[in-house]
């Protein structure tokens, strides 16, 4: 039986280590037969990824701080020069101050909210900008250019989450400008959405204060009763990027077991 993702050629930004969403975002699009790229943040990250990589069989691993305009656009250019085109892009990239994750959000400093918006949003809309082309063009097999990106976003955008803070602020920047990607993509055929992903825990959660509080309040509230199996989420960014989600555009797409549903829970009872 044809695999969901034969054919097609993916990008994912966010693989730091084997607990990343975007690992597991990986694993399922190599399942499903897509040739996938993957790339890193810097130096540091270089061997883990590669070792990753070779783990699942990507032959291709690339450089990319998305700070950096010049390391998004070399991204880009390396892969027009050798001819990929692209038919999925996954953005797992977030980054806040760990300090602006731990006290009262009022606190939060101006630097610490540019950099979370600069690192956890505006790389979207930069991502989207130099693979956007990628994805527009004709395949090999002449076949009309599309795409479908996806990036990665928390409950904590519409609600308040004790100590998520400045990074509520940035998903609900990021869920935004899905709308608007979404909005000026649509016209060359590619999709924009967003998975608001249950709490996992991987290195970037750690940094949040209390997270394990949080992942233990919602197994207790989710309608399924358990935490996000990053597999679940995994299954979602395949779903977005096959032909499945054709249609899916400009979304906001929880895999969270249901807890964002929930209002709040009764004590319990004392009688
Ligand atoms: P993670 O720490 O494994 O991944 C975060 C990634 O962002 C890392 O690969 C890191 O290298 C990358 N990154 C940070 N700054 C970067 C930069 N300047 N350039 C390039 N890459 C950079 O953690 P994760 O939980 O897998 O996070 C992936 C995404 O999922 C994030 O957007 C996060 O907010 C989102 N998310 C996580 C959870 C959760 O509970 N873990 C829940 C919902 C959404």
């Amino acid at each position: 039986m044809a695999q969901m993702l034969e054919g097609k050629t993916a990008l994912i930004l966010g693989v730091a280590n084997r607990w990343s969403l975007a690992y597991a975002i990986a694993r399922a699009f190599v399942r499903e037969d897509a040739n996938v790229i993957l790339t890193y943040q810097g130096d540091r990250q270089k061997q883990t990824v590669e070792e990753l990589a070779a783990e699942l069989k990507v032959h291709q691993v690339l450089p990319c701080d998305v700070t950096q305009d010049a390391q998004v656009d070399a991204l880009a250019s390396r892969l027009k020069d050798q001819g990929t085109v692209l038919n999925a892009v996954v953005h797992g990239i977030a980054f806040a101050n760990r300090e602006d994750l731990s006290r009262a959000f009022v606190e939060t400093s101006r630097s610490g909210f540019a950099l979370a918006q600069d690192v956890s949003v505006y790389s979207l809309v930069a991502v989207a900008r130099a693979t956007a082309p990628l994805m527009a063009a004709r395949d090999h097999n002449g076949n009309p250019g599309g795409g479908s990106l996806t990036t990665l976003t928390y409950l904590g955008s519409t609600r308040v989450v004790e100590n998520y803070n400045v990074m509520g602020v940035a998903k609900a920047a990021l869920e935004a400008s899905v709308r608007y990607l979404a909005a000026d993509l649509g016209p060359s055929n590619i999709r924009v959405n967003a998975i608001s992903a249950g709490a996992v825990k991987t290195t970037s959660a750690r940094g949040i204060r209390d997270f394990s509080k949080m992942l233990e309040g919602g197994a207790k509230m989710a309608p399924l009763r358990r935490n996000t199996d990053p597999a679940e989420v995994a299954d979602t960014a395949v779903f977005l990027a096959s032909d499945l989600g054709r249609g899916v555009t400009g979304n906001v797409i929880y895999v969270d077991a249901g807890a964002h549903i929930m209002g709040f829970a009764l004590p319990a009872s004392t009688s």
